[in-house]
C-alpha cells in the first residue's frame, strides 16, 4: 500500500512544506536489500560502562563487518569501551567530532547502581546528534529481573526509560534506538540480535526491549546468507499481506515454506509458494480437523518441521454492545484457539524438531486495547499469555515468541477509514507505517538458529507507537 505524504514530504516542495506547516517529516527507510549486504558499513561507535561484561563480544561480531569501529574515550565512566578490542580505535568524546555515525552501541552491563547512569549522559551526550539517518542506537543490559540487589536492578531498569525516550528523540531521522537485556552468562548468545538490531532488517522496530536468556544449545555459527537452510516452515494465512512475506523471507533465508491458507485464498497461495518453490496446504485453521491436517500433511511431505508462523488471523470489528456472537467467536478462534491447539498437536506427534521455532502474530491491540476490538484484542493479548507461558515449558531447544504489529500497510489497514488510517501511520516516532517485510524480518531473528537464548519475548514491530505501553 502507498504512503503518498511520505513520498510527497521527501519532494523538494514537500520538505518545504512540511517544515514551515510543522507536519511529520518521516524519513524514508532504509530496508535489507540484497544478499551479500553486510549487517552494517559506515562507521560505528562502541562505548562500555566500567565492568561492561558484553563489549568484547560486541567488538568481536562488529570485526566481522566492513564497519571502521571506534571505541569511545575521554571520561572515566566509560573507560573499559577499550574492551571492544584491537581492532577498534580510540575517538575522545572531548574533542572535535566531524563524522557521522552509523550505530551508537553501549554496553551498560556493568551498571551497578544509579550513580554510574552518568556513564550513559557521559557517552552519548557529546555524539547523539552524530548519528546518521536511519542510524541504530543499541544498549545492552542485564535482565534486572533477574537482580537481587535493589540498587543494581535499579539502574538496569533504568536503561528501559532511557532507550524509549532516545528512540522517540531520533525517530525523526528514520532512526531507531533498542536494548538487549541478557541475562548473566549468556553473553555468548547475543551475536544474531546484535546483527538483527544493526542491521537494516530492524528498520521499523524501536523503542523495544528483547531479553536473551542463557540457554544450554550453542549459538551455532550460522551461514548470513542462508541461515535457514535445511529448515522446514509452516506459514499460516501465507497468501497475502504480513504472511506472504513471512513466506517470502523465510524461503529467502534458506528454509521449504508451506504455506497455509483458507480454500478460498488457494489461487494466491499457490502463487506464492510456486515463487518460493514451497508447498501450498488449503486448510481453516479453525476446522476441528485442521491440527490433524497439517500435522498428515508435515508427514507426507517431510519427516519434521522446525519453524511454525501463527500469522493468519482477522479482525471483526464492532463495539462490545453491538458486536454478534459469530463476531466474538470468529476472532478468538482464529487468533487464538487455533496456534494453542496447532501447537499440541505437532507437540504430541514429536514433529516439531530440536531446537524448532514457534513464533506467534499478536498485535499492539493486544498490549494497549482498541476502541471496537474487544474480541481481537482479548485473542491478541492472550496470545501474550500464551507464549510467556509455553517459553517457560518447551524442551529440546525449542524457543518461542511474538511480534507485535503496529500499523503495517497491508489490505488489513487500507480497509480503514482514511483520517484513522493517517492517525495510524503518523502517530509513531518514525511517523509513517511499516512494511509486511518489517514484521517478517523479525520473524526471521527469531527463527534463526543462532537465536537460542530468545525466547519468550514480545517484540513490537510499530516504530514505537505511541499506542501501547
Ligand atoms: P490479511 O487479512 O491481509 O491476511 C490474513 C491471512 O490469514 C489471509 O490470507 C487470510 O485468508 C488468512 N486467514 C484468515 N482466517 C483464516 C483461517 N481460519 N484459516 C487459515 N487462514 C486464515 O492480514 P495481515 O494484515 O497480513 O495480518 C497478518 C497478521 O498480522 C494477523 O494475525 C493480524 O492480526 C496481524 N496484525 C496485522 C496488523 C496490520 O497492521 N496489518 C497489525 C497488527 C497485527
Amino acid at each position: 500500500m502507498s504512503d503518498l505524504y511520505l513520498r510527497f514530504v521527501n519532494t523538494p516542495v514537500g520538505k518545504s512544506a512540511a517544515q514551515s506547516l510543522g507536519l511529520p517529516a518521516p524519513v524514508p527507510l532504509k530496508r535489507w536489500q540484497r544478499a551479500d549486504q553486510p549487517f552494517i558499513e559506515g562507521d560505528v561507535l562502541v562505548g562500555a560502562a566500567k565492568g561492561g561484561k558484553a563489549i568484547a563480544g560486541v567488538g568481536s561480531i562488529l570485526s566481522a563487518s566492513p564497519a571502521n569501529v571506534f571505541h569511545a574515550s575521554g571520561a572515566d565512566t566509560i573507560a573499559d569501551s577499550a574492551k571492544a578490542g584491537d581492532k577498534t580505535t580510540a575517538l575522545d568524546l572531548g574533542g572535535d567530532i566531524e563524522q557521522k555515525f552509523s550505530a551508537l552501541v553501549f554496553d551498560a552491563t556493568g551498571l551497578t547502581g544509579p550513580s554510574e547512569l552518568r556513564a550513559l549522559y557521559d557517552f552519548f551526550h557529546p555524539i547523539i546528534r552524530k548519528l546518521a539517518s536511519n542510524g541504530r542506537v543499541l544498549i545492552i543490559g542485564q535482565d534486572p529481573t533477574h537482580s537481587r540487589k535493589p540498587a543494581q536492578a535499579a539502574a538496569q531498569r533504568a536503561l528501559e526509560g532511557f532507550t524509549r525516550s532516545i528512540g522517540k528523540e531520533v525517530g525523526k531521522k528514520g532512526a531507531t534506538a533498542n536494548l538487549l537485556l541478557i541475562a548473566s552468562g549468556a553473553e555468548k548468545q547475543i551475536e544474531s540480535s546484535v546483527r538483527f538490531f544493526l542491521s537494516p532488517r530492524s528498520a521499523y522496530v524501536s523503542g523495544q526491549v528483547a531479553r536473551i536468556a542463557k540457554s544450554a544449545q550453542a549459538a551455532t555459527a550460522t551461514n548470513p546468507v542462508a541461515p535457514l537452510s535445511g529448515k522446514v516452515a509452516l506459514v499460516t494465512g501465507a497468501s497475502r499481506g504480513i504472511g506472504e512475506s513471512i513466506a517470502e523471507t523465510l524461503a529467502r533465508d534458506g528454509a521449504t515454506v508451506i504455506g497455509l491458507d483458507i480454500p478460498p485464498a488457494m489461487d494466491d497461495l499457490q502463487k506464492v509458494t510456486d515463487r518460493i518453490k514451497g508447498k501450498a496446504l488449503a486448510c481453516d485453521i479453525t476446522d476441528s480437523q485442521a491440527p490433524k491436517q497439517i500435522a498428515d500433511f508435515v508427514k507426507e511431505h517431510f519427516d519434521g518441521i522446525d519453524l511454525v508462523v501463527h500469522n493468519a488471523g482477522i479482525t471483526r470489528d464492532k463495539t462490545l454492545g453491538n458486536m454478534p456472537e459469530h463476531f466474538w467467536d470468529m476472532a478468538i478462534a482464529v487468533n487464538l484457539t487455533a496456534e494453542e491447539l496447532i501447537d499440541e498437536e505437532l507437540l504430541s506427534q514429536e514433529l516439531l524438531r530440536e531446537n524448532g521455532r514457534i513464533v506467534c502474530v499478536s498485535s499492539i491491540s493486544g498490549i494497549a486495547g482498541n476502541f471496537g476490538q474487544t474480541n481481537y484484542s482479548c485473542a491478541k493479548s492472550g496470545v501474550i499469555g500464551y507464549v510467556e507461558a509455553m517459553a517457560k515449558q518447551l524442551k529440546n531447544g525449542i524457543t518461542i515468541n511474538a511480534v507485535a504489529p503496529g500499523f503495517i500497510e497491508t489490505q488489513m489497514t487500507a480497509a480503514m477509514p482514511l483520517t484513522i488510517r493517517e492517525a495510524g501511520r503518523r502517530m509513531n516516532s518514525l511517523s509513517q507505517g511499516g512494511q509486511p517485510v518489517d514484521v517478517a524480518e523479525a520473524i526471521a531473528w527469531y527463527c534463526n538458529p543462532a537465536s537460542v537464548g530468545v525466547n519468550g519475548n514480545v517484540v513490537r514491530v510499530c516504530g514505537q507507537s505511541l499506542i501501547g505501553k
